[in-house]
C-alpha cells in the first residue's frame, strides 16, 4: 500500500474447527463441497453516482445466536480499517420472517443475530455508503464519482465468526450502472444485462479483487500474447484523459518484463493493473495478489508533471504481489479479518517493496535516471532532518502502523510517521550495494527477490516469513552479518540516516541553493515547500506551517505548525519574498524578520540563518564505481522515447 504514497496461511484454522463459533453457544455443520460454507452476495453498484451501494447476502446459519462479523482488518492497510461506520440499512430475515439482531458490545464489528429453530441460513440486505469528502482512509476513503467507481468487496460483506476466509466461499455478482464496464482480477462466469456474474471464489480471493468500474473505460493489454496475461483497466472522469501514448504504454509493457526479471517467476493467474484517473476520488495505492487499486489524479497520463510524481506508484503495488502478497511476515498473515496484524516486519513488507518499486520504475523507464537521483536525494534529506529518530527505532514506526498511518503532518519529525517505507528503501539499497561489494560484482538484491520470491510460477499462494528467514535468506546470496546489519539499524535507536547505500553506490548527498527538480514539481502540486535543510520549515503556498524541524532553528525560535507566516522582512508572505530574504541575509548577514500568526496572535519573529537556501542533490563521488547508475539501469528492456516536452 503507498499513501501518495499487503495467501494467506492455508486453512489455518483447520477443518476441526471449522464448526465451532468461538465463544458462541451454537456449533453444527454448515459444510458445503469444497468450502466449509458457500455465501451468496449481490451488490447492485446502479446507485454508486449517489456514493450508495447496496448489497444482498445470503448465508448459511446455524439456530440460535449466530455472530457474523463485518472485515475489520483489511489485508494491505496494516490496520483495522473496515468502515464499518459507513454501513446502514442492514436488515436479517430467515425463513420469510425478519430477525433481532444486536452488535456485540465490545466488538463493534460483530452482529448476533437470533436465527430460529429450523432455519438454515439468513438472508441479509446491507448498504454502503461511500465517503463524500475526498481525503479517506485507503479503500474506505472516496471512491465514486459520477463517472467513475472503485468497489471493494469488503464494504459489503458479511461472514460467520469461527471461519477463516479460506474456508468460506462467495458466489457474487455485481449490477453496474447504465453503460458502465468494469475491470476485475476476479474471474467471471456470465455478463449479460449489465449484471456481471463471478466464479466462485473464496472470501479471500473476493476481498482481494475489487472491481474499477466506470463510463469511461480503456483496457490496454499489456506484453500482449504473454501468459499470464496482463491488462491496464483505466478508468477516468473524462474520455480525454483516456489517451495513452506509445512511449507511456511501452513504459508499462517494460515494466511488467523488468518484473518478470527481477523475481525470476509470477504467482498470479492473470494481473489486472486497476488505474483510476479522477481529481474526486481518495488518491493512494492499494496492492492485491492479482491486481492493484492505484488512484491519481485525472491528469496522471496527460501531464508530464503528473506523471512523473507518480511514476513509482504502479511499480511498487506491482511489486507487492511477490513481497508482501506471496512472501508475506508471519504476523500479516491472518486466517481472517478479525484477527489483528502484527506490523514489526512491515519495514520488508513495505521498505523492500518501496525500493523494487524505485528500481523497477527506472528500470522501465517510467521515470528517468537524473528524476530517481533527485527523489533519492530528498529522501536522504528528510530522514537526516529528522528529530524522531533520537527516541523511535525504524522497527517502532513500523510497529506502530496501524495508528501511524493516520496520524497529522504536523510534528511528523519528531513522532515519525510510517519511515518504514522511504527509510527501509535506503537500507534495502545499503544491502544491494554490500552485496554488490562483498561479491565482487557477482551478486545483488536481484538475486535475494530470485530466491526469496520467485520459485515456479504459482497461482496465488503464501509463503509466510520471519526475521530470520530473511537473514538467512540474505545469507544465502551473500555471506555477511546481516542479523547485525539490520538490527543496528532497523530495532536500535539510529540517530543517524541509514545513507551508506548512497555512498557505498558512488555518490554524495549535497545541498545547493539550487531547487530539487522533484521537490518543485511537487510544490507546482500544492504539496508544500521542503524548506527542513535551511530554516527548518515546511510552507503550504500561502505560508501556513506545516511542520517545523523540533531542533530546527525557526522551531527554536517559537514557530510551530498551525502557525502562519504573514510577512517577511516586512512585506507580505511569499515563497519568493522568503527565498530572497534567505539569499540576503546570506550576503548582509543580518537576521530574517518574519511576522508570525498563531491563534488570533501576531508575533515578530527574528531569525539569525544565514546559510541561505539548501536544497538537496546527488554528486558523483568518482574515487568510487557507479553502482546506482547499474542498479537502475534496464536490465531486459530497452527505455522509451521520452515523452513530448520533457525532451
Ligand atoms: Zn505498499
Amino acid at each position: 500500500m503507498r499513501k501518495l504514497r499487503c495467501a494467506w496461511l492455508v486453512v489455518v484454522l483447520g477443518a476441526a474447527s471449522a464448526f465451532a463459533q468461538t465463544g458462541s453457544a451454537q456449533s453444527g455443520s454448515l459444510r458445503t463441497s469444497g468450502f466449509s460454507l458457500v455465501e451468496t452476495l449481490a451488490v447492485d453498484a446502479t446507485d454508486a453516482p449517489r456514493k450508495v451501494f447496496h448489497a444482498r447476502l445470503t448465508i448459511p446459519a446455524l439456530p440460535g445466536d449466530f455472530v457474523l462479523l463485518y472485515p475489520k482488518w483489511i489485508p494491505g492497510e496494516h490496520g483495522p480499517t473496515g468502515p464499518v461506520v459507513d454501513t446502514a440499512g442492514i436488515y436479517f430475515r430467515a425463513n420469510g420472517r425478519a430477525l433481532n439482531w444486536h452488535r456485540d458490545p465490545v466488538d463493534m464489528y460483530a452482529y448476533h443475530v437470533d436465527v430460529p429453530p429450523g432455519a438454515t441460513s439468513i438472508d441479509a440486505t446491507l448498504d454502503y455508503l461511500s465517503p463524500v469528502e475526498m481525503p479517506g482512509n485507503f479503500s474506505a476513503g472516496s471512491s465514486a464519482t459520477e463517472k467513475l467507481a472503485v468497489l471493494s468487496w469488503n464494504w459489503m460483506v458479511l461472514y460467520p465468526k469461527g471461519y477463516g476466509s479460506d474456508e468460506i466461499g462467495v458466489r457474487a455478482s455485481l449490477k453496474l450502472p447504465d453503460k458502465w464496464q468494469g475491470g476485475s482480477a476476479l474471474p467471471q462466469s456470465s455478463n449479460a444485462g449489465g449484471t456481471v456474474e463471478f466464479a466462485l471464489a473464496s472470501l479471500t480471493t473476493l476481498v482481494d479483487s475489487p472491481v474499477l468500474m466506470g463510463q469511461y473505460m480503456k483496457k490496454v493489454a499489456l506484453q500482449a500474447g504473454q501468459r499470464p496475461a496482463h491488462e491496464l483497466d483505466i478508468a477516468a472522469d473524462s474520455t480525454a484523459a483516456l489517451q495513452i501514448l506509445p512511449q507511456q504504454k511501452k513504459a508499462f509493457d517494460n515494466l511488467v518484463t523488468e518484473a518478470g526479471a527481477l523475481f525470476g517467476a509470477r504467482h498470479y493467474r492473470d494481473y489486472h493493473f486497476l488505474l483510476t484517473l479522477s481529481d474526486h476520488v481518495a488518491h493512494f495505492g492499494l496492492e492485491h495478489h492479482e491486481s492493484n487499486d492505484s488512484r491519481v489524479g485525472e491528469g496522471y497520463l496527460t501531464d508530464n508533471t503528473q506523471w512523473t510524481l507518480g511514476a513509482t506508484l504502479l511499480p511498487h503495488e506491482y511489486t507487492h504481489s511477490w513481497n508482501g502478497k506471496y512472501g508475506r511476515p508471519e504476523g500479516l498473515a491472518t486466517p481472517e479479518f478479525e484477527a489483528p496484524m502484527e506490523g514489526n516486519l512491515l519495514w520488508v513488507y513495505e521498505g523492500l517493496t518501496q525500493y523494487f518499486g524505485y528500481v523497477l520504475a527506472s528500470r522501465s523507464g517510467l521515470q528517468t535516471p537524473e528524476q530517481w537521483r533527485e527523489q533519492l536525494a530528498g529522501i536522504a534529506m528528510t530522514y537526516t532532518y529528522r528529530p524522531g529518530r533520537k527516541w523511535r527505532s525504524l522497527e517502532d514506526t513500523a510497529t506502530a502502523a496501524q495508528i501511524l498511518y493516520g496520524a497529522p503532518e504536523a510534528f511528523s519529525n519528531y513522532r515519525r510517521g510510517v519511515d518504514f517505507y522511504d527509510e527501509g528503501a535506503l537500507i534495502w539499497l545499503e544491502a544491494d550495494t554490500i552485496i554488490r561489494q562483498n561479491s565482487g560484482g557477482k551478486k545483488s538484491m536481484d538475486d535475494f527477490a530470485h530466491l526469496f520470491y520467485g520459485g515456479n510460477n504459482t497461482a496465488p499462494e503464501v509463503k509466510s516469513y520471519t526475521f530470520d528467514d530473511v537473514v538467512n535468506a540474505l545469507n544465502q546470496v551473500q555471506p555477511y552479518d546481516w542479523r547485525g546489519f539490520l538490527k543496528d539499524r532497523v530495532m536500535k535507536i539510529a540517530v543517524h540516516a541509514p545513507l551508506g547505500g548512497i555512498a557505498n553506490s558512488g555518490w554524495m548527498v549535497v545541498y545547493t541553493d539550487q531547487p530539487n527538480t522533484v521537490a518543485k514539481m511537487r510544490e507546482q502540486e500544492g504539496r508544500g515547500s521542503d524548506m527542513i535543510a535551511s530554516i527548518g520549515l515546511v510552507l503550504s503556498r500561502e505560508g501556513a506551517v506545516m511542520d517545523a524541524i523540533e531542533d530546527g532553528i525557526a522551531a527554536k525560535n517559537g514557530i510551530g505548525p498551525g502557525m502562519k507566516i504573514i510577512a517577511v522582512n516586512g512585506r507580505k508572505y511569499s515563497q519568493d519574498f522568503l527565498v530572497a530574504a534567505m539569499n540576503e541575509a546570506r550576503n548582509s548577514h543580518q537576521p530574517i524578520q518574519l511576522l508570525v500568526e498563531n491563534t488570533e496572535y501576531y508575533r515578530s519573529v527574528s531569525l539569525d540563518y544565514f546559510d541561505g537556501p539548501r536544497h538537496p542533490h546527488l554528486m558523483r563521488d568518482t574515487s568510487r564505481p557507479d553502482l546506482l547508475s547499474d542498479i537502475f539501469a534496464p536490465k531486459v528492456t530497452t527505455p522509451p522515447a521520452p515523452l513530448p516536452g520533457t525532451e
